[in-house]
């Protein structure tokens, strides 16, 4: 520790502490435009406006990138600096419109604030003569860049290079003709930006600036600090509300996102506010939906299903759960269905994501979630990305992955196609689509031949080790190299990298999950971080990114149909006796259904009524035409959402629900941190909060217990979920907690299974062979399919389709194809295309690119026009039940 004077002040800091954060320590506040705690401070100290006398020094130093010194005796407030600062802001105020008074970031800009506290009306360097009319770049879609207000302080460059990784913007021209710009004075629609809008939120003036549907004035506003509705990262962020509407988002500095947003998150919020939400129950009469109240429609639905229930038994019912909804409204979800209807016939979306997940990690180490936390990644020494193309789905973790890789993390990706982090990858293994498990023992078996496994290890913490080498003897990296369609060579090299160093983390999606092989690909990963030891420490481990906001909340609230909440299991008669007394009910302890099975049956007449909270499988289920038939025949369908999705196009009656913004609640995100969702305006309309709605429908079905808060059901939930015992609203009031949580003194657990502990004991190896695909391309249908997600658009897009700047970059539905496909089919950039599998057809347009291999093409999920899941396949793995999303054949003819 370093003894320092601060504005006479005497304290202690850490030796390399700079100035700026020595202040900050005792609450002295320094102005800054350019600093930013997690960019570099080397090349910080560009605005000059931090300045601060050091006694002894020649000049005055900048405090954010000056490091503190043994017995440093620093002013930050004497005359001379106040002087400095009034010279900056003269300075710059010279060269800046002083249009305060229609300036857009007015309230929100710190030089208006520096210059008022400063003292600065004018610039007295100001050139009359000069014009400040450069152009204003309107071409990103989110947001414009006004250079005549830039103070050159770097921050958007330094923000867009250290820590979202992209070079979209730099410095360019020297001196006075110095100015932000994309690279080649390009305009930003034509340079690599990807419209984070990181550099607009830390922008100190009004340089870059969001594109506004509604003007605002920022101390019109209030902040309310809440979790991002999209994806399973779980950034923390500020909803800025007007009156009753969201009017911007703003980043929060989480644990889960270190200040950062993706396009999402940051300019995908217009869906809140939009004409086509619900706003009122609506019931179908004659073919046509007509409005209704509440009471009416709560009467109707308890009345079918007390009926269905007399006449046919509680499992002629069933539900779909969602993961977009807070965890206290599938908590909710599954005690209607289990306690009051009497079914376990009740699941949701991660059946087609992560089931595979769920069921072979809690198989080998005993818990399907992540094992460590999004930020160690940025500490990994490897990091191993299999199936998950993370800087497009999980956008902020891409960006800390490649944060890792700049300052030397190795990486190995494993994808059917070149996306951006095979670009800077040290090994990519472009696999054929479905090879997974081949490529996985393939791995293993060069680190097994080579003796690079961690023997120690697999003594003390494994079992089955033997059944492992066994199996996986056969898979030499010529055999794999053939199945996967890859070089040898790169399989020993990403097997010998893996194997090299202490952190060495794998992350895997739904390349690996979504497939009739998910579970073993699923248990494949885990038995190659098992043979290295990379599990059970910080920066490693085994890493399933999670796609929805909640998908892993509403996993842990037992909206499945064989586990309870905390993956307690409907067919153990401890469990359902201590749900029964909890909760005052009988309940069954047979597994019901699952999404898919419950469309079967549907497809046979054989359900009578089905109950879909916020999901939509009319476009995220595999196979649409099986869908519709289920949806038509079941006799009676409840669609609670916020839009009118094609789903709910098909229900007998429709409830409007509350959006994120509207109603109090917990998601936990991928990482397994439970954190809060804040009500920020009231429910639009006559919504309601799906928790408010569950509630009424379970009261009018005769089960009386009341909430008054959504903590109230969280404590609920503490007192019967064991890895939930410890939280509480009031403990992650300021910062989320991470599950195994198990009492109120807990500080919840950063990573999993450390000294080599395992929910189930040991680590089990789980070994297998490798299996084909179900269906491949044949000279019928001669093309694979692959689907997935892309950066803009989420999951059914019934919220991104909403954001006007979304959808203007990616209004429809596209598939990426290979130039030599193309030209054998004789299709450009651009062209329609009808695309066929044997359970329906569809028309896209043809994006060509190379990214796709020769017989590959790829379709994103997210659109209603040309829905690729016409065409996808329904045949589930027989374990986890999941769709193999991932693989199926198709022909291809120009229209
Ligand atoms: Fe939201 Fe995910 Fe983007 Fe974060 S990375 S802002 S959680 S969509």
């Amino acid at each position: 520790m370093l003894k320092i004077s601060i504005d006479g002040r005497l304290l202690e800091v850490n030796k390399g502490a700079t100035i700026l954060e020595a202040a900050r320590t005792i609450g002295i506040e320094i102005p800054t435009f350019c600093h930013h705690d997690l960019l570099s401070k080397v090349d910080g100290g560009a605005c000059r406006i931090c300045l601060v006398e050091i006694e002894g020094a020649r000049g005055l130093e900048a405090s954010c990138s000056m490091p503190v010194s043994e017995g440093m005796v620093i002013r930050t407030d004497s005359e001379s600096v106040r002087k400095a600062r009034r010279t900056v802001l003269e300075l710059l105020v010279s060269k800046h419109p002083l249009d305060c008074m229609t300036c857009a970031q007015a309230g929100n800009c710190k030089l208006q604030d520096y210059c008022y506290e400063y003292g600065v009306t004018s610039g007295i360097y100001r050139d009359e003569d000069e014009k400040l009319d450069k152009p204003l770049d309107h071409s990103n879609a989110f947001y414009y860049f006004d250079e005549n207000k830039c103070i050159m302080c770097g921050k958007c460059v330094r923000v867009c290079s250290q820590l979202q990784q992209r070079e979209a913007i730099g410095l360019s021209g020297r001196g006075y003709d110095a100015h932000v710009s994309a690279p080649f004075e390009s305009s930003l629609s034509e340079s690599t930006c990807v419209s984070c809008g990181n550099c607009v939120s830390n922008c100190p003036v009004g340089a870059l600036v969001p594109k506004r549907k509604e003007k605002f004035r920022y101390w019109d506003t209030k902040k309310v600090k809440t979790t991002c509705s999209y994806c399973g990262v779980g950034c923390q962020m500020d909803l800025l509300v007007k009156g009753d509407r969201v009017v911007e988002v703003q980043p929060e500095m989480g644990a889960a996102n270190n200040g950062l947003l993706c396009v999402k998150g940051k300019f995908g919020f217009n869906f809140i506010n939009h004409k086509d939400r619900l706003t009122t129950p609506l019931i179908k009469k004659n073919g046509e939906f007509q409005e209704a109240t509440w009471e009416e429609a709560n009467k109707l639905i308890a009345s079918k299903i007390k009926s269905a229930k007399e006449e046919f038994g509680p499992d002629s019912l069933a539900g779909f759960s969602s993961a977009r909804c807070t965890n206290e409204e599938n908590y909710l979800f599954q005690k209607l269905f289990r306690g009051v209807v009497g079914t376990n016939n009740m699941d949701h979306c991660a059946r087609l994501c992560h089931a595979s997940t769920v069921a072979g990690l809690a198989t080998t180490l005993g818990s399907g979630a992540m094992t460590n936390s999004n930020t160690e990644v940025l500490d990994s020494e490897v990091i191993f990305v299999i199936g998950s193309n993370t800087t497009e789905t999980h956008p902020v973790i891409g960006s800390h992955m490649l944060q890792a890789v700049k300052r030397g993390a190795k990486l190995i990706v494993v994808e059917p196609r070149k996306i951006e982090l095979a670009v800077h990858s040290d090994v990519f293994l472009q696999i054929k689509p479905g090879t997974n498990v081949a490529l996985l023992n393939g791995l293993m078996n060069v680190i097994i031949e080579e003796g690079l496994q961690d023997k120690e290890y697999i003594e003390k913490n494994t079992e089955n080790y033997d059944e492992l080498v066994s199996v996986i003897k056969d898979y030499t990296p010529e055999v794999v190299a053939e199945i996967c369609r890859v070089d040898p060579e790169d399989i020993r090299k990403a097997a010998r990298l893996y194997a090299s160093v202490d952190k060495a983390a794998i992350y895997y999606s739904m390349g690996v999950t979504q497939h009739s092989t998910g579970t073993q690909g699923v248990m494949s990963v885990s038995n190659l971080a098992l043979l290295c030891g990379n599990i059970g420490k910080v920066s490693a481990g085994v890493n399933p990114l999670r796609g929805q906001n909640n998908v892993q909340g509403a996993c842990d609230m037992g909206a499945l149909p064989g586990d309870l909440p905390g993956y307690q299991k409907v067919a153990n008669p401890e469990v359902i006796d201590k749900f029964e007394k909890a909760w005052g009910v009988k309940l069954s302890d047979k597994v019901g259904l699952t999404v898919t099975e419950v469309m079967n049956k549907g497809a046979k007449g054989d359900l009578k009524l089905l109950y879909i909270m916020g999901e939509n499988p009319m476009m995220s289920d595999p196979d649409i035409n099986h869908v519709k038939e289920a949806l038509e025949k079941i006799d009676f369908v409840v669609v609670q959402d916020i839009f009118l999705t094609e789903t709910a196009e098909l229900a007998d009656v429709i409830l409007p629900a509350a959006s994120f913004a509207e109603k109090d609640g917990t998601f936990t995100n991928s990482e397994r941190r439970i954190q809060r969702v804040r009500k920020a305006i009231e429910p639009i309309g006559d919504c309601k909060a799906d928790w408010e709605i569950l509630m009424d429908i379970m009261n009018e079905l005769g089960y009386d217990k009341e909430y008054s808060n959504p903590s109230e059901i969280l404590d609920e939930i503490a007192s019967v979920t064991p890895s939930y015992g410890g939280i509480s609203f009031e403990r992650i009031e300021e910062e989320g907690l991470q599950w195994p949580c198990p009492d109120k003194n807990h500080a919840g657990t950063k990573f999993l299974h450390e000294g080599g502990k395992f929910t189930r004991g040991k680590g089990l190896f789980k070994p297998a062979d490798y299996i084909k695909s179900a269906e491949l391309p044949d000279k019928d249908y001669p093309y694979l399919l692959t689907t997935g997600r892309m950066l803009y658009h989420y999951h059914t897009a019934t919220m991104t389709k909403r954001v006007p700047g979304i959808n203007r970059l990616f209004p429809h539905s596209y598939m990426e194809m290979h130039p030599t496909t193309a030209n054998r089919l004789g299709l450009l950039n651009g062209d329609k295309a009808k695309v066929t599998s044997r359970r329906g057809e569809i028309i896209t347009t043809i994006t060509v690119t190379d990214i796709v291999d020769e017989d590959v093409v790829f379709m994103p999920f997210h659109f209603a026009d040309g829905a690729v899941n016409y065409l996808t396949n329904s045949v589930i793995d027989p374990i986890a039940k999941i769709p193999e999303l991932k693989v199926s054949a198709v022909k291809i003819e120009k229209v």
